[in-house]
This record gives C-alpha cells, sequence and structure tokens, in this order.
C-alpha cells in the first residue's frame, strides 16, 4: 500500500515537473501582429506565425495541435493550400503538427537537424522526434546561413543547436527573426529554454543570437510572445 502511494507521489512530481515550465509560457493571442503584416496563430502554449507573400504564405513552425491549427486559419481566411513553404526551427512535437495542412508546402529544417528525425539521436532516453509527413522529397535540409528565395522574401536559416541537436532560427528579409525554442524570455533577458537537450551549446547559441538580435524590428519567439 505504502510502495503504491510513493508510485503514485513519484509519478505526480515527475508529470508536474513536465508542465510546470508551460505555466510561464504566455504566446501571442491569434490575429495581425500590430504594426506589421503578419500573422500569428496561437496553438496551446506556442505560436505558428504566418507572413504573406503575394497571394500565397509562408509559415514558421506547425504547432501541435492540427486541428486546432485549422480552425483558426478558417477564422482569419488563410488557405493552408497556399502556402508555399514551412520553415522548422526544429522538430519538437509543439511544432511540427499541423504539417499535413500544408500539402502544397516545400518544409525547411536545418541540416543538423536531420539527425533528430532519421533515429540516430534521441530526443529523450529512447524517444525520436517524428515528422507527420511521409513525403521525403519535400524536406530541404538547410545548411547554416543559407538563404532561401520564397515567394518574394529572403529567409536566411541561422544554426543555434543546444535546444535539439540542429535547433535554427529564421531572418526574414533582414528585418524579422524567427527564433523558436531557440531561448526562453525572462523579464526581458534570454535564458535557456525548459526542455533543453545540450545546456552549454543554448548558451553558445544565445550569445549568437544576442550578437544577432540588435539588427532585427522585431524577435518572435514560439512561446514568448516578441522582444
Ligand atoms: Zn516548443
Amino acid at each position: 500500500m505504502y510502495l503504491l502511494l510513493i508510485i503514485v507521489i513519484l509519478v505526480a512530481i515527475i508529470a508536474l515537473a513536465a508542465v510546470w515550465p508551460m505555466c510561464f509560457m504566455h504566446p501571442l493571442a491569434s490575429g495581425k501582429v500590430e504594426g506589421t503584416d503578419i500573422t500569428a496563430i496561437k496553438n496551446r502554449s506556442n505560436n505558428l506565425f504566418f507572413i504573406p507573400a503575394g497571394e500565397n504564405w509562408i509559415v514558421i513552425d506547425a504547432g501541435s495541435d492540427s486541428r486546432a491549427v485549422q480552425s483558426e486559419m478558417e477564422r482569419l481566411s488563410i488557405d493552408a493550400g497556399k502556402v508555399l513553404g514551412v520553415f522548422l526551427t526544429h522538430t519538437d512535437y509543439d511544432h511540427v503538427a499541423s504539417l499535413p495542412l500544408f500539402s502544397n508546402a516545400t518544409i525547411y529544417m536545418s541540416e543538423q537537424e536531420k539527425q533528430m528525425i532519421d533515429g540516430s539521436t534521441y530526443r529523450q532516453l529512447i524517444k525520436k522526434n517524428k515528422l507527420p509527413v511521409c513525403d521525403a522529397d519535400r524536406i530541404v535540409y538547410l545548411p547554416d546561413n543559407e538563404v532561401v528565395e520564397l515567394g518574394g522574401h529572403r529567409v536566411r536559416s541561422i544554426w543555434v543547436p543546444g535546444h535539439t541537436k540542429g535547433s535554427a532560427i529564421y531572418a526574414v528579409d533582414e528585418k524579422y527573426l524567427f527564433t523558436g525554442d531557440a531561448f526562453k524570455a525572462d523579464k526581458g533577458r534570454m535564458t535557456v529554454h525548459p526542455y533543453t537537450m545540450d545546456r552549454r551549446r543554448a548558451d553558445e547559441s544565445i550569445s549568437k543570437i544576442e550578437n544577432e538580435c540588435s539588427w532585427y524590428e522585431k524577435v518572435y519567439t514560439a512561446h514568448y510572445g516578441i522582444l
């Protein structure tokens, strides 16, 4: 009886520790981001960002709940078929779930992140990351500092490993920076994001981002709004 109670308490502590960091996340509400032409969709604890590209869209990350993303897109009159490209900051489940909605899109991610989905690196113990798309031809792996010209925009990938082995951030038109989970915004300061695989490398990447950030009008995080 006591053993069972101890096991229940331990499981409860582990579960609480897993969800606790989410209590401090504060993504943007869905809708147009003030002062820009970018649309945010709030999906549970994070944001996807839609950048207009003429009649089409470029998307940063793909959320954790495909159905909720779909209904928000319908509400905001965004046609998933008009998404030209989805740029993934990394492949954790809360950034990839709605990829199947964007059936015409090319999926971009860092070359280093490939190890997270091909089985060569585990996210935790025996858990691998997965992309919910089976068409490998649609995935383009980007080197560091690679520029993709798409829909009239220039999207530059910047490698920032740490949170996952191949995390990347994206500079769009050298004006906006999308940083995914490369850091946690804590009262205006950048600190290591929860659930990070390699804290030392994440710290090095944060220094790299701090140098980069001064160049951009706005920095969009996945879980903490705009910096
Ligand atoms: Zn995340």
